[in-house]
């Protein structure tokens, strides 16, 4: 028994107590980890799951790799994942330790290193001597400084309502290297973060699926509510799923979200509600005309059935506009109508005077009545001439085909001269001048094809001044270009014509007087074809009903190649 009334040599007592102290501090140390650990369990089940945007996962990944950190003890923590575009295993962000730079360059082929055998195998893999393991790929080892790691796979688990695992499939793997501490990694460091990888993998492949329906599906009602034609989906009790912004339009109701609304509470158009109603209830895909009156357009409405195994789930209607479609057949009629009365007419005139002439055979008409009659038989040819050269430029156009152009200098005062004078034959209520410049400069252009334009203008000056008065053709040196007004003391052209005029068929209708003037609306559209084979163009410049026009011809001095194809 030792002596307790001998007194014990100080220094021994100061080594015990020193030893006694750095055990208690070890300890103090094994409790906080315990508490850090026991934190982290109950923080990690408290880990929301529902991640539905990426910096949320971003986020969430971030706080699970912090916390893996924490209770392996690592200094490095990556999720690496398959990707099968890549055919690599590529490191999914963030990750704990390393830089953005560093991940990039981390990419594995699946045949290689201890990542590519655990994704293969799904068994996990300690590596202690980093650098002399052979199953380690050295570059990658000295570009993140591994002193020592473990791998484990990411494996998704599907589970039967028991619980039991149907399908396992590995999705990439985890690593955590460098131990803290300068101590190794072992089995329970693996068994760990095994079970930590099992919730990653989780996260992930939850989150990433969706994640890519919820942007799969933005992209899809962005593609929606972009589409031209108007899309409404109903489900079968009739409450809306979708309404584009294209058919709220057609509607004329505010583009708004509609979904889950009764159909009846927000479509008060009748027509639109009962092709949906009626496709519903037959459960048969229908196609109707729907007019608009608000707007005066027309829609091509069709539905079509949304089934899932069989059961109709919803019925989903396309509505285009079909108003141009429409509108270009009903002036393509009136056009073959007006064309066959404008062939006729001259025709018929023509076969009148010669019938007349010939039936004469004991000479009743003088010499004067003759040469009046060859007078307007020849303006007649000329006016047929006209209409089928028109006809033949359209549907050279209209093909595609480019006009054949014949450069040469052109002399406009001239050539404004023969065009009036032609034109003075056939009214005495209009007063035709010419104000070109005798020495106006010369320009390189095909001469036909700028007569025709100032020839079609003309005309039209003529035909829409019914009342007559002075038609004037100016012209102005501009530098490079030149430019010719036409003007006329005529009908003028309503305002909300005045961009139409140049589209083919296009008449204006909503007068008498221009209601009563026969026309083809296709002097204007070669008007416009013309001019830009120059690299030209014509223009309304001026209008006001009752008072006049004045159309504008802008052509380069020297033509321009352009494109001539048809618009
Ligand atoms: P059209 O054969 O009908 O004259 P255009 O293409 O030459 O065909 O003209 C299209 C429409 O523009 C005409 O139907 C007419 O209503 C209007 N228009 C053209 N020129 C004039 C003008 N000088 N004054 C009034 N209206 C015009």
């Amino acid at each position: 028994m030792p002596d307790r009334s001998m007194p014990e040599d100080p220094s021994s007592v100061r080594k015990e107590l020193e030893r006694y102290r750095l055990v208690v501090t070890e300890l103090q140390g094994k409790i906080r980890q315990l508490e850090d650990e026991l934190q982290t369990t109950t923080a990690m089940t408290e880990m929301p799951t529902v991640v539905v945007t990426r910096p949320e996962l971003h986020q969430t990944l971030s706080r699970l790799l912090n916390k893996i950190a924490m209770i392996v003890q690592a200094s490095e923590v990556v999720i690496m994942l398959y990707q099968p575009e890549a055919g690599e295993l590529v490191v999914l962000p963030p990750s704990l330790g390393i830089t953005d730079e560093q991940a990039s360059q981390v990419h594995v082929d699946p045949e290689q290193g201890v990542t590519g055998l655990v994704y293969r195998t799904g068994e996990s893999a300690i590596y202690n001597d980093a650098l002399n393991d052979p199953r380690t790929l050295k570059d990658k080892i000295a570009l993140l400084r591994m002193r020592n790691g473990i791998c484990v796979p990411l494996t998704i688990k599907q589970r039967d309502e028991e619980e039991r695992i149907i399908q396992e499939r590995v999705i990439g793997v985890m690593h955590a290297c460098n131990k803290r501490y300068e101590q190794a990694f072992n089995d329970d460091d693996v068994r760990l973060l095994e079970m930590l990888a099992e919730q990653a993998a989780a996260i992930v492949s939850n989150a990433q699926i969706y994640i890519e329906l919820t942007e799969e599906k933005a992209r899809l009602e962005q593609t929606l509510e972009t589409l031209h034609a108007g899309v409404i989906a109903v489900d079968v009790s009739g409450r809306i799923r979708l309404l584009n912004r294209a058919a709220a339009q057609m509607l004329g109701i505010s583009a708004l979200s509609y979904e889950g609304q009764q159909l009846t509470a927000v479509v008060s158009n009748e027509q639109v509600a009962d092709l949906l109603h009626n496709s519903l209830a037959d459960q048969t895909e229908i196609q109707v005309e729907i007019g608009s009156a608000a707007d005066r357009r027309i829609y091509k409405g069709e539905t079509s059935l949304m089934r899932d195994e069989g059961k109709l789930q919803a019925i989903v209607a396309i509505f285009n506009d079909i108003t141009e479609i429409r509108q270009v057949e009903r002036m393509k009629t009136a056009f073959v109508s007006t064309v066959s009365h404008e062939l006729r007419t001259p025709l018929t005139s023509i076969k009148g005077f010669i019938s007349t002439l010939i039936d004469d055979v004991d000479n009743l008409y003088d010499d004067e009545t003759r040469q009046e009659f060859y007078g307007i038989i020849d303006q007649e040819c000329d006016r047929l001439t006209r209409l089928i050269s028109d006809l033949l430029n359209v549907s050279r156009i209209e093909s595609g085909r480019a006009l054949d152009m014949q450069l040469s200098e052109v002399d406009l005062h001239k050539l404004a001269g023969r065009v009036l004078q032609a034109q003075q034959q056939y009214t005495t209520r209009h007063k035709l001048i010419n104000e070109v410049p005798t020495d106006f400069p010369l320009i390189e252009a095909d001469g036909d094809k700028v007569y025709q334009v100032i020839d079609n203008l003309i005309g039209n000056a003529i035909k829409y001044a019914p009342e007559g008065g002075n038609i004037t053709v100016a012209a102005e040196d501009e530098g490079g270009t030149i430019r010719l007004d036409i003007t006329d003391q005529g009908l003028g052209i309503p305002e909300r014509h005045r961009d139409k005029i140049f589209e083919r068929f296009h008449m204006v209708d909503d007068d008498v007087e221009h209601k009563a003037i026969k026309g083809t609306g296709i002097g204007l559209y070669l008007v416009r074809h013309l001019t830009r084979a120059h690299g030209g163009d014509v223009w309304l410049a001026s209008s006001e009903e009752g008072k006049g026009s004045t159309f504008a011809v802008r052509l380069p001095k020297v033509a321009q190649e352009s494109e001539q194809a048809g618009i």
